[in-house]
This record gives C-alpha cells, sequence and structure tokens, in this order.
C-alpha cells in the first residue's frame, strides 16, 4: 500500500523528524489493527506492505489490507492512500486490472506507467497507449493527459505489476507529536473537540481536561467528553482524559461576588488549572473551541481577560471560524452527533442572567485575590480523575 506524505515543502531535519514520527505513528496504529506490516521510506511516500498472507488466503489478505487502509487514512500526516492491485508480469493482467479500477470512474483519464523492470514486453509509452484504448472502449472515457479525472498508475517492478489510482484521501497535516504537547479544555460541546482535532493535525499531542459540574450535576457531561476523545484518539492513540469536578469551586465565585463577571471568572480558573495540569504533563499550550463573537463570553475583551490568566499561550484554531463551519468539520470527524445529546453544562449552572461582554481586569483579579485562586487552580488539578478513553 501507498501512503502518500503531506507538507512536501518540509526540508531537511525537519523533513527526517516528520519522517520519523509518522512511521512510528503508524506502526502504533499498525499495533491497533493487528496486521503485521513492513515500512520502507520512499521519496514522499512510505510503501507499507502487509505481512504475506500465505496462512489468510487472498480473500483474507484483501480484508487486512481494507482494515489497514481505513485506519492510515486517520492518521495526520498522510494525504492519500493508495491500495494498489498486484498482478502477474503480463500486458493482459496489467490491462484487467486497470478496467476494474476505472469501471466506476467519470470524466477524462490518464495512465502514467513506469517500468522498472526492462524485461516487461512493453515500454512505459506502449503500456500507456494499450491500457488507455482498452478503457476508452470499454468505460466510454475520454483522455485527458494534463488534467484527468482519473489517473491510473502502473508500476512494473522486478516481481509483480502494481497498479493502482490515486486512492482515498487521509488526513493530510503533521504527524502527532511533531510540534510538541497541549492540554485541550474540553466541554460536551461542539467547539472543542474540533479544536482538538485541528490541533492534532497540526502535529500536537493533545490531553483532554474536562469540568463537570459535580457534585452540582450529575455525571452526564463525563459520559459526553468521554465518548468524544474516544472518537478522537482514533487521529493520536492513547489519550488521556482528566476530569475535574469543578461544582464547588463556581459556589465559591459565586460568592465571591462574581455577578456579571462570573463565566470569564470560571473560565479564567478552567484555564488556570489547565496551566497546573500542562506543567505536570509537560505540555506548553492550552487549547480552547472559542470563535470570536460566537457567545457574549467571547467578546475580544473577554478573550483578552482569559489570555491574561495564564503564562502558556491558549491556542484558539477556531477563532476564525462561522458556527456552520464548524458543525460541518464535526460532522466530518464525527463528533458532532455526540455533542449534541443533552447534558447539564456546569458553565450555565450559575450562570448570571446578563454576562459581562467587557470585563475589567481590575475586578477579575479582586474576586480572584480574595480566592487564592493560583492554589485552588493547583487543588482542582491535582483532584483530576483520569481515564483512558481508547478507540475501539
Ligand atoms: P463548546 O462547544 O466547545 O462547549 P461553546 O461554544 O459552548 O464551546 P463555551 O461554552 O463558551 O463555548 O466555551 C468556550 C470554550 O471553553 C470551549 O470551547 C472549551 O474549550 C472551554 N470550556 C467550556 N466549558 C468547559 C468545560 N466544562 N470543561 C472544559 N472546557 C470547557
Ligand atoms: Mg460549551
Amino acid at each position: 500500500m501507498l501512503l502518500k506524505l503531506g507538507e512536501i515543502v518540509l526540508k531537511g531535519r525537519n523533513r527526517q523528524q516528520f519522517e520519523r514520527i509518522l512511521q512510528a505513528n503508524i506502526r502504533a496504529a499498525l499495533r491497533d489493527v493487528g496486521v503485521p506490516a513492513d515500512l520502507r521510506q520512499r521519496e514522499g511516500v512510505i510503501l507499507l506492505r502487509v505481512a504475506d498472507g500465505r496462512q489468510r488466503g487472498p480473500a483474507g489478505w484483501a480484508r487486512a489490507a481494507d482494515k489497514i487502509a481505513e485506519r492510515m487514512r486517520d492518521v495526520p500526516g498522510i494525504v492519500r492512500v493508495c491500495v494498489p492491485v498486484r498482478v502477474p508480469k503480463t500486458p493482459e493482467a496489467v490491462s484487467a486490472a486497470a478496467m476494474g479500477l476505472t469501471k466506476d470512474a467519470t470524466g477524462t483519464f490518464a495512465v502514467r506507467a513506469r517500468r522498472r523492470d526492462k524485461r516487461f514486453p512493453l515500454t512505459s509509452g506502449e503500456i500507456g497507449v494499450r491500457v488507455g484504448r482498452e478503457i476508452q472502449e470499454a468505460h466510454g472515457l475520454s483522455v485527458n493527459l494534463s488534467r484527468p479525472d482519473t489517473t491510473v498508475f502502473v508500476e512494473v517492478d522486478q516481481d509483480e505489476v502494481f497498479v493502482f489510482t490515486e486512492g482515498m484521501a487521509g488526513q493530510g497535516g503533521l504527524p502527532v507529536g511533531m510540534s510538541g504537547r497541549g492540554v485541550v479544555l474540553m466541554s460536551g460541546g461542539i467547539d472543542s473537540p474540533v479544536a482538538a482535532y485541528r490541533m492534532m493535525r497540526r502535529g500536537l499531542r493533545c490531553f483532554f481536561l474536562h469540568f463537570s459540574g459535580m457534585p452540582l450535576t450529575g455525571p452526564e457531561s463525563i459520559y459526553k467528553a468521554y465518548a468524544l476523545v474516544r472518537g478522537l484518539d482514533r487521529f493520536q492513540g492513547g489519550s488521556r482524559l482528566f476530569v475535574v469536578p469543578f461544582g464547588k469551586a463556581q459556589q465559591a465565585l459565586k460568592s465571591s461576588g462574581a455577578d456579571r463577571l462570573l463565566i470569564v471568572a470560571q473560565r479564567r480558573l478552567m484555564l488556570k488549572t489547565g496551566e497546573a495540569l500542562a506543567r505536570r504533563l509537560s505540555a506548553t499550550a492550552l487549547i480552547t473551541g472559542d470563535s470570536l463573537g460566537q457567545v457574549a463570553s467571547q467578546t475580544l475583551t473577554n478573550i483578552t481577560a482569559l489570555d491574561d490568566a495564564v503564562r502558556l499561550p491558549i491556542l484558539r484554531p477556531l477563532i476564525g471560524w462561522d458556527k456552520s463551519e464548524i458543525m460541518d468539520e464535526a460532522r466530518r470527524i464525527r463528533t458532532l452527533a455526540i455533542s449534541e445529546l443533552p447534558d447539564q453544562d456546569c458553565c450555565t449552572l450559575l450562570a448570571p442572567r446578563q454576562v459581562e461582554t467587557r470585563a475589567r481586569l481590575d475586578d477579575l483579579h479582586r474576586i480572584e485575590d480574595r480566592l487564592d485562586v493560583d492554589d485552588l487552580a493547583g487543588e482542582l488539578a491535582r483532584s483530576a480523575q483520569e481515564y483512558r478513553p481508547e478507540n475501539p
């Protein structure tokens, strides 16, 4: 199988690091599938060979290959996954395979052949002409060599011939781990899982931190966070979810007179807790699903007041996204249905009727001083329960 790599712009040491981390991630993902395979690095592609399936038989081999191909589509750093058809070294077998691969194609096509073994009876030019003519006659497609809708690749190797098309789209982006580690503030909502996904795809290994309203609410939001992390785990593997019961701290903020500032004060305490946890996990960034102006707590003034709460950078990949764009992405990565399940969000629990849209730092600092909020954040981080939701 051919795994085409993204970010071709990377050069030198970055490129080597990209390949090394990606190979390790591919091996980890293959362990989930439980099929042994061998990896070889080539220019811009990784060749993955499923271990010979003599005991498995051809049908078993094809099933294993399909399973691996599906799995590889979720590994960030891989742009496309092609599963070549392996055929004997005869022109007839090559034609038959090419016809099979194009039977559902529409529009235009091109054949690109490469002959590594010069003993093959046809030159690469002749393969292109012959296979092209047969596809044209059988399926009524027309040839377009400069911008084809479908390309059929034929690679004549020493022992066999590989025939394949562009294959299936992967996630693209960078291999997880290449950009370091971050802590995602993960609600049960729509935005934060999408934010996590976007950062994993830029190479960040993500840890997840969820605040439940317990003991003032039930555990429903925890189930949602767990299910969301389990779904997202297929993009990175080995995910860890930390759950902090936040109800008492929210009450304390409320009694210290936060009032209209309660939402921003709560969010700041969440971030400070995230920072304490990040220190423990050697993570160097916090990630949230904030989108500018989406709700009253996400005005520019309030976002600035959140940045003031911590030293670590807060990454907000969705800051410029519309809700409809976020929902489309959530649907694509299959988190939307879970996010839309009902739960009691800890933030709406004690929410004031009016939310301050222009939080003043002086006021926030005054409330926090009364509570020794930095100690409180450390305690909350220590009280976190850890889960390891793994992708089934
Ligand atoms: P989401 O859909 O991600 O919940 P939202 O539009 O509902 O986002 P808010 O609820 O205001 O927006 O939250 C903004 C961000 O704050 C979230 O994207 C998330 O990163 C963080 N956050 C909010 N509530 C929680 C929570 N209970 N636990 C952890 N993080 C939270
Ligand atoms: Mg929310």
